[in-house]
């Protein structure tokens, strides 16, 4: 549930790979990860593309298939996705909390996110990125939204729990997204002052690995309601930079209220957004600039059983993953703030 914007698209696409040199400051590349693979942002102007997202996708997969073919929340599915995706977590280093959260008019004892952050870095200036962990009911969802998932995962593995940044980094896993957008609508909410400015910005990531992929980035442009809170145009470019830097032509598109950016949103936090399309036809024009087919479905399995990893686009999910891996090092990094 997210997607009307695609039908709603900033036309022009820029031409990032233009831009890219004049309308932001060099990257500060921070530490370099022991494990930090090809998406490496000290890896030069032309880095590869990761692939190892793909490996967390297909683990996900099988993990869905054999807790009843869903994660929607609540299920067993979306149990066994927290617990396997807090313990790739853990391994890699991280602090992990699984906080709960209940939904309003819901029995039962609540339902779980999974929050990691680092253990070194400023605790008051956080970088933060999210992706939801559920699914819709009819399917294994691993476009949508393992892809975020997957995505997170990999990055979380390069960066690791110790990375030595001047900020803290932050990934989040919200549960029932597909249902309301709680998971991640509670968290904020349950957020105080302190904590919610100790957040400096808010990347969101649903749907990476459409099968005929876009490249969408969310954040900074539209009328003032779509283009989110003052910084969010700044987050915005910093991931249509890192995107062309793996060869992906961004276009530019705002917020409506269907993913948990929302929450961040709303509550003033600079926030960007990537995605690689749902529903929509991609146009003529897209095609032309991404490749894959007009006037087809960016995605023909949304929200559907066929939803599976034969459907994601290996190439989409790697492009995306170096991109905001790329994007979350840039600020973290940085010892002045960039917001
Ligand atoms: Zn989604």
């Amino acid at each position: 549930m997210h997607g009307r914007a695609i039908g709603r698209l900033v036309t022009a696409v820029l031409a990032a790979a233009l831009l890219a040199g004049c309308a932001a400051p060099a990257r500060a590349p921070g530490p370099t990860s022991p494990t930090a693979g090809p998406t490496s942002p000290t890896a030069g102007p032309t880095r590869p593309a990761a692939t190892d997202a793909y490996a967390h996708l297909a683990e996900l997969q099988r993990i869905t298939d054999a807790a009843g073919g869903t994660r929607s929340t609540p299920s067993p599915g979306y149990d066994a996705a927290v617990d396997h995706v807090a313990g790739v977590l853990r391994a890699a280093g991280w602090d992990v909390d699984t906080p709960t959260y209940r939904v309003a008019g819901r029995t039962g004892s609540g339902y779980r996110n999974v929050v990691a952050q680092t253990r070194t870095g400023d605790p008051e200036h956080v970088v933060m990125a999210g992706a939801h962990l559920d699914s819709v009911p009819e399917g294994p969802g691993i476009n949508d939204n393992g892809s975020g998932v997957a995505s997170l995962l990999q990055i979380a593995e390069q960066i690791g729990g110790s990375p030595g940044f001047p900020s803290t980094v932050r990934l989040a896993f919200w549960g029932s997204e597909e249902d309301g957008l709680n998971g991640s609508a509670a968290y904020v909410d349950g957020l105080d002052r302190p904590g919610r400015s100790a957040i400096a910005l808010y990347v969101n990531l649903d749907m990476v690995a459409s099968p005929n992929a876009g490249y969408f980035v969310q954040g900074g442009t539209g009328r003032p309601k779509k283009a989110g809170p003052p910084g969010s145009a700044t987050v915005a470019q910093v991931l249509v930079d890192e995107l062309a830097r793996v060869g992906a032509v961004a276009d530019r598109t705002g917020f409506d209220s269907e993913s948990d950016y929302d929450a961040f949103v709303t509550a003033g936090i600079p926030t960007g957004g990537v995605l690689a399309g749902d529903e929509y036809d991609k146009t003529t024009a897209q095609a032309k600039t991404w490749g894959g087919r007009a006037g087809k479905e960016f995605d023909p399995c949304y929200h559907a059983a066929c939803d599976r990893l034969d459907n994601v686009n290996r190439t989409a999910l790697g492009r995306f993953t170096a991109a905001v891996d790329a994007t979350l090092r840039h600020f973290a990094a940085a010892t002045t703030p960039l917001l």
